[in-house]
């Protein structure tokens, strides 16, 4: 019956405009594909000239990931006696800093090769290209496989990513980029990788030597910028690379600033002239970010607490607009304050997004909290923001805007808000989300989730999952290749078939463990070692 169907359909249909459409999609792809393959072709060939001994091991095959600091190919050689080994090759950007490379490194070699944490097996340098050599983890595109999880996939997934971030963060590292497309996951073979420390920073006592260097980089990075960022009105002169605006999946180096084009932007030096304090204003409704009845504008300034300590600043100005939503002139001349805020604007943490200068671990936890989000309510990327404050204000929206002042003003953080808006429910925004609430009979616009709003998020019915919600696959924008693509496992798991089991009765220690990571407070918020020990792992083990 289908195979007749199918000849039928097949009939050539003269003239037919419909036909003819299809046609020229179909050659316009096939067009797009040989123009990707040729580049790649090009792009591998040009590696091994950049590189020529890695053609004496491998055999390059494809080229796998392309991130603004890398590209990532596969890879094949026979390195011992047996089958040939997959590889997947890292070649750095060759602008990246020595000293930011080799701590890259030493983070997979010294941390790397256990508890899911991504190994090495070479390098290779020719001037200034270097190539990492890692074991190839074959994995999938998280958005395909995000509605068909089970619940204890699920559970699995998230056990396992806070045992890499455990190891790593027993050696002082902090990840800084903790998002799906770096926490490779191989659904088959129950595989996870923790992969690129190309952002990593160390604790205070981190057990890796080159990250200590990498801080101190930064901090005299921080202060040549400080000298550098003579603000005149709304100007701020860029010391450093600007680079094209990154979007949601991509990342920023510590090093790299964005440009601040947008008009309602604006910077402060602190009042008494005591504090760098920087603030923006955010309409959060004419950004579409918001609920649709809903404005937040938001300014985000050093609190008392920073003022005290920041005192190399100078101390003769004063202005009268501290706590309005105003800025004057005078703050307009102050210097940026200048904090890392390396990652991924909706994986960032309240304190990296307000400019916190001591940041710790805990910001991966965050992370791994905004990945958990996405699982329990099957919406990536979850939060979707251009600039900080804007994610600031999404993240208000889920947790509240007076639990987010207050939390900013433990760090030494001073926020405005236009309007309040209320904490929401983890279980009942994850189960609308979903289309799980049995209440909801059809999900509607009014959620407050900054998700729903996102115009890459679109509202269908999946048949299959009974799920009101997908998140329409081909909008992820991230650095992974999609499926289909050689790395993602694609072939394994062509029909993604959901696996409802477990979903209807979500367990409250799951919505307990999402809000400790969320957990606005990043001196209370859960580490990863205790995370391991919570109860919504209780029957599972290291
Ligand atoms: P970048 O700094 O450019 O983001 P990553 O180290 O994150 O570089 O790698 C980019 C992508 O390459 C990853 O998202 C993943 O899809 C792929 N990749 C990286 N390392 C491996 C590996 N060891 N095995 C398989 N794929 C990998
Ligand atoms: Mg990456």
């Amino acid at each position: 019956m289908e195979a007749s169907l199918g000849i039928q359909m097949d009939e050539p249909m003269a003239f037919s405009p419909q036909r003819d459409r299809s046609q020229a999609e179909g050659s316009l792809k096939k067009n797009e594909q040989n123009f990707k393959l040729a580049g790649v072709k090009k792009d591998i060939e040009k590696l091994y000239e950049a590189v020529p001994q890695l053609g004496n091991v491998f055999k390059i095959k494809d080229k796998i990931g392309e991130g603004t600091f890398s590209s990532v190919y596969l890879a094949t050689a026979q390195l011992q006696v047996g089958p040939e080994e997959k590889i997947a090759l890292k070649h750095l950007i060759p602008t990246s800093h020595p000293v930011r490379i080799a701590a890259e490194l030493q983070c997979l070699t010294v941390a790397g090769g256990q508890d899911n944490v991504m190994g090495v097996k070479y390098c290779f340098r020719k001037n200034d290209h270097v190539v990492i050599a890692m074991p190839y983890l074959e994995h999938e595109s998280f958005l395909d496989i995000l509605n068909s999880l089970s619940f204890q996939e699920v559970r699995e997934y998230m056990f396992n990513l806070f045992k890499a971030l455990k190891r790593i963060h027993q050696f002082g590292i902090v990840h800084r980029d903790v998002k799906p497309s770096n926490f490779l996951y191989n659904r088959r073979l129950k595989k996870y990788a923790l992969v690129d420390f190309g952002l990593a920073q160390g604790t205070h006592d981190t057990k890796i030597e080159l990250l200590k260097f990498v801080q101190s980089e930064a901090q005299q990075e921080r202060c040549s910028q400080n000298k550098s960022h003579i603000i005149t009105g709304n100007k701020i002169p860029l010391s450093g690379p600007v680079p094209k605006e990154l979007d949601q999946q991509s990342t920023t180096k510590a090093s790299v600033k964005r440009p601040y084009t947008n008009a309602q932007i604006q910077i402060k030096q602190g009042k008494d002239g005591k504090l760098m304090k920087q603030s923006k204003t955010v309409d959060v409704l004419s950004r579409k970010l918001a609920t649709k009845k809903k404005a937040i504008s938001a300014k985000v300034m050093n609190s008392g607490v920073m003022r005290k300590t920041a005192s190399s600043c100078p101390t003769s100005l004063t202005c009268d607009c501290y706590a309005t939503d105003k800025v004057c002139s005078i703050c307009l001349s102050r210097r940026q304050q200048v904090a890392p805020r390396a990652g991924t604007p909706g994986f960032r943490a309240p304190e990296v997004l307000t400019k916190c200068p001591n940041q710790t671990t805990a910001i991966d936890m965050w992370s791994a909290g905004v990945i958990f989000l996405s699982l329990l309510s099957g919406r990536y990327p979850f939060y979707k923001a251009s600039d900080d404050l804007t994610a600031l204000a999404q993240i208000m929206t889920i947790r509240g805007s007076r639990e987010t002042i207050q939390a900013a003003k433990t760090f030494g953080k001073s926020i405005l808000c236009s309007k309040e808006v209320p904490a929401q429910d983890l279980r009942k925004l994850c189960e609308r989300l979903r289309g799980m609430d049995s209440n909801t009979p059809k999900l509607t616009s009014d959620i407050q989730g900054p998700a729903s709003h996102q115009p890459t998020v679109s509202e269908k019915t999946d048949h299959k999952a009974s799920r009101l919600i997908q998140t329409p696959p081909g909008q992820y924008s991230g650095n992974s290749f999609k499926k289909g693509d050689s790395n993602s496992c694609g072939c394994c798991f062509d029909e993604y078939t959901t696996n409802l089991e477990g979903w209807n009765e979500v367990p409250d220690e799951a919505y307990d463990l999402l809000d400790k990571l969320l957990d606005l407070n990043p001196a209370s918020r859960i580490t990863a070692e205790e995370a391991l020990l919570h109860p919504f792992f209780k029957d599972m083990s290291l």
